[in-house]
């Protein structure tokens, strides 16, 4: 038995709340310290540098922060040489860092997304700080390209298209944190994925607050829709998602960009937040309920078997009862195949947080229950459709689960299930589906 007489390894541990875009920060802040020499870890315990990427898109999320925060404090008294770094939306929220900075003083490094690749050098700082290194930039400033990734997959990546958002829906937090909207030139989106497509990805998901406004503001002939046909040319990726499209600016060219592109998964993420046009007024966004359903009913027509998934809000201010029977009357005629539906809570600086008549918990989580088990009702019914029809399903993995099976999505994003003899990971393979559920299906491989 040799002895081991090599130095450990360092070690680093990220937590990630909220969406797909700090997720894709994520990977990014581990792509920049395997560069420096670093390995990823899951366990905190095991960590020299632990990293919270943070959300505060709504309170829940920051009540999470705060609470995981205090639980390192026992962690650093015992082990003081481990490095802690906060970052993401809360931190660019007014007043958040200064707070944190105060009452967990013993966090080395709090800095916000707008210098992410700043990174390398601000925790190289903190390491040799007594203090808490703070760097937060208010200002958006270029966008910074080429800086490492490591993805979490090696199947899906994500990619973000464009940044910020200009919309000002009078709940969100996200254009106070992420500053205003900003694309990639699309030469550097396509290197992005023409190089994913080298490495053996298959699916790529484009990302942006509302990709619909994709183009805007740079020096080229391009949206979305072209940027679509573009990236439906590369060699290698076979599916490409996106998300999230605004219903006020969903064009025909993109429709048509949907329908014509075969790379381009049948299913769009078209947030209705509420059913109600008074209440949509009130939430600034922009189109009425009639607008959303016959964008819903023609994009339906255009693309047969197209999935339509949605977020819905619960509970903003002045939401009376007809209110919500508008809501779960959209969701009735639409027919959602899955929906995200949130709480409203209210966030600091945004209008909506001091509007008047304010809906309590109780009359908020009544009828987000009755939202959910409709929502549940009509996901079943939409898989049950599937039932004894072949699909093709993108295998990812190991079922979470059961172990004895692999998990991999349909091009309409649903969940499916399956027993394979050898490993057929990263491969598109066809099933039969013999059973739905109103989460996932089950199904068999077909030669
Ligand atoms: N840009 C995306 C959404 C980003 S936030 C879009 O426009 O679709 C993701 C979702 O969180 C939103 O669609 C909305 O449903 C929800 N959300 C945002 N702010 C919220 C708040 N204050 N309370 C409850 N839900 C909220
Ligand atoms: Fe928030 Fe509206 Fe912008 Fe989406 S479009 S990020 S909900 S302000």
């Amino acid at each position: 038995m040799g002895c081991d007489t090599g130095v450990k390894q360092k070690r680093f541990f990220i937590e990630t709340w909220g969406c797909q875009m700090n997720e894709e920060d994520s990977e990014k802040l581990s792509g920049m310290l395997e560069s420096m020499g670093y390995a990823k870890t899951d366990i905190k315990k095991e960590a020299d540098i632990i990293i919270f990427n943070t959300c505060c898109v709504r309170e829940n999320a920051e009540l999470k922060v705060y609470g995981n925060l205090g639980a390192l404090k026992n962690l650093k008294k015992s082990n003081p040489g481990i490095t802690i770094a906060v970052c993401g939306c809360m931190m660019q929220q007014r007043g958040i860092a200064e707070n944190i900075k105060k009452r967990y003083p013993f966090v080395n490094l709090i800095f916000g997304t707008n210098n992410i690749h700043r990174f390398p050098e601000l925790i190289n700082n903190a390491m040799q700080s007594e203090n808490t290194i703070m760097e937060v930039e208010d200002d958006e400033g270029e966008i910074v390209e080429g800086v490492p990734i490591d993805r979490k997959s090696k199947i899906k990546a994500l990619v973000t298209i464009m940044y910020g958002c200009n919309n000002f829906c009078t709940y969100c937090v996200v254009p106070y944190v992420r500053g205003r909207e900003r694309s990639r030139k699309s030469k550097d989106i396509l290197d992005e994925v023409k190089k994913l497509g080298q490495d053996g990805y298959k699916e790529i998901t484009l990302l942006g607050q509302n990709v619909n406004s994709y183009g805007k503001g740079l020096d080229e002939d391009i949206n979305f829709a072209k940027l679509l046909y573009m990236l439906n040319d590369v060699d290698g990726i076979q599916r490409i998602r996106f998300m999230t499209s605004h219903p006020k600016d969903l064009s025909d060219e993109l429709i048509d960009a949907v329908k014509n592109c075969n790379k381009v998964c049948k299913h769009i993420h078209l947030p209705l937040q509420s059913g109600s046009t008074r209440i949509l007024k009130k939430m600034n966004r922009n189109y009425t309920k009639e607008e959303y359903l016959s964008l819903a009913d023609k994009m339906k027509s255009k693309i047969p078997g197209l999935a339509i998934t949605t977020d819905i809000i619960v509970g903003f201010p002045g939401e009376t009862e007809e209110d919500f029977e508008e809501t779960m009357d959209v969701v009735q005629r639409v027919g959602f195949d899955s929906a995200f539906t949130f709480l409203f809570s209210p966030r600091d600086k945004t209008p909506a947080a001091d509007m008047p008549d304010q809906i309590d918990d109780d009359t908020k989580h009544k009828r987000f229950n009755r939202l959910v088990d409709l929502l549940n009702t009509i996901g079943l019914q939409k898989n049950l459709k599937y039932v004894g029809r072949v699909v093709e399903v993108l295998a990812e993995g190991i079922s979470k689960n059961d172990e004895s099976k692999f998990m991999g999505r349909t091009d309409t994003g649903k969940l499916v299930n399956f027993k394979a003899g050898l490993d057929v990971t990263g491969k598109i393979v066809k099933l039969r589906i013999d059973e739905a559920q109103t989460w996932s299906l089950n199904g068999e491989l077909v030669d």
